[in-house]
């Protein structure tokens, strides 16, 4: 049984991506999907259908969207996190670290970035001579925003020895104040290659905290910054999603809290619980990082079972990519996503050190 009045009223992420995503997709995820928990409440164990039909109007966009990336050279790049429609009809689907690198690497002259602005910006940053669109260009990052310029400076004063390592979920702005720049899958590889002892890792505390735990030679300072999605996955939620799925492994990312990652049996980066689980054994998985990655996941390994811990798994911003928006914005080949020339530069070198250290 379906529990409509938990999803719509208790959870306003829910309500965004119902306003965003269309209803048939998301009734076919919701499909598979609840059922009432003994403390009542709404317990989603999610086997999603990804059949992912698609109406008349979207096998005709579909191929609109083939036609018109033909015609005016553009490569389209989407995150794991965007509608699995979207994922479909991209060239290249991966995580930031992923894209980032493919960015560098396609022959077109002109990049749709599915995902949000961060993510164009550091193709941008690495490609100033190509042409990058945003397939929607609201989408963006909060916590992208959660540390400002003058924090940095202010480390910087206190810690003159500090390398300021910046997740790549940040914006231009701040990678330009930063040394280096890191994802989630190489993180921890780049911070060990670092001479300096004190590390002042921005913008998200979960995963500061994770490689700290690891890396205790290094001396971390930590940014109140986080992601309001994987902060949503409670260890309660989890549990509970363990209580009904006991056979299940745990695959969490590391902006996951610390207490949800003590409870896991794989912490990795998107890619990395993909690659996890499709190489595991086992045939049942509990995901705890946004719902996005659950059609590759499904895609790569039809016999296998993939669960939710819950109802909040949906990033609001990278559900605003639409096929639809797709269209639009390659027939007008807009918005187009600029940056001031000298910012550029500067955000240039943390992301080439980062493509650099992660070899
Ligand atoms: S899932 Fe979290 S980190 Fe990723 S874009 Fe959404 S808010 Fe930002």
């Amino acid at each position: 049984m379906f529990c409509w009045k938990s999803a719509f009223y208790q959870n306003n992420w829910m309500a965004v991506y119902f306003s965003q995503v269309s209803l048939p997709l998301t009734l076919a995820i919701c499909a598979g999907a609840s059922q009432i928990s003994p403390d009542g409440k709404c317990e989603w164990k999610i086997s999603m259908d990804l059949s992912y039909k698609r109406s008349g109007m979207e096998i005709d966009m579909v191929e609109d969207i083939k036609r018109l990336k033909e015609e005016k050279d553009v490569v389209i790049l989407a995150h794991y996190y965007v509608d699995g429609k979207v994922q479909e009809i991209a060239d290249y689907v991966g995580d930031s670290y992923f894209l980032a690198k493919k960015a560098t690497q396609v022959k077109q002259k002109n990049i749709l970035f599915c995902g949000v602005s961060f993510m164009g910006e550091s193709a941008k940053i690495l490609n100033p001579e190509k042409k990058v669109i945003m397939a929607d260009k609201l989408a963006d990052c909060p916590m992208a925003h959660m540390v400002d310029i003058d924090k940095i400076h202010e480390v910087r004063k206190l810690y003159p020895d500090v390398s300021v390592v910046c997740y790549v979920n940040s914006t231009a702005e701040i990678k330009a104040e930063s040394d280096v720049c890191v994802t989630s899958s190489n993180a921890m590889r780049i911070v060990q290659k670092l001479s300096n002892q004190h590390i002042f890792f921005i913008p998200d505390n979960n995963l500061a905290r994770y490689i700290a735990k690891k890396l205790p030679e290094k001396k971390f300072i930590f940014n109140d910054g986080y992601c309001h999605v994987h902060k949503s996955i409670d260890r309660e939620s989890v549990q509970r999603a363990k209580e009904l799925h006991p056979a299940a492994l745990v695959l969490s990312h590391p902006e996951c809290t610390e207490d949800v990652l003590d409870i896991s049996d794989f912490i990795g980066s998107t890619s990395e619980i993909i690659d996890f689980a499709t190489a595991s054994d086992a045939k049942e998985f509990i995901i705890c990082t946004e719902m996005g990655v659950f059609y590759e996941l499904e895609q790569k390994n039809p016999g296998k079972r993939f669960f939710s811990v819950g109802h909040r798994q949906f990033c609001p911003n990278m559900k605003r990519i639409t096929l639809d928006k797709v269209k639009t914005a390659l027939e007008e080949m807009e918005p187009e996503l600029t940056l001031d020339e000298a910012m550029r530069v500067k955000a240039n070198k943390p992301l080439a050190r980062m493509l650099e250290l992660a070899q």
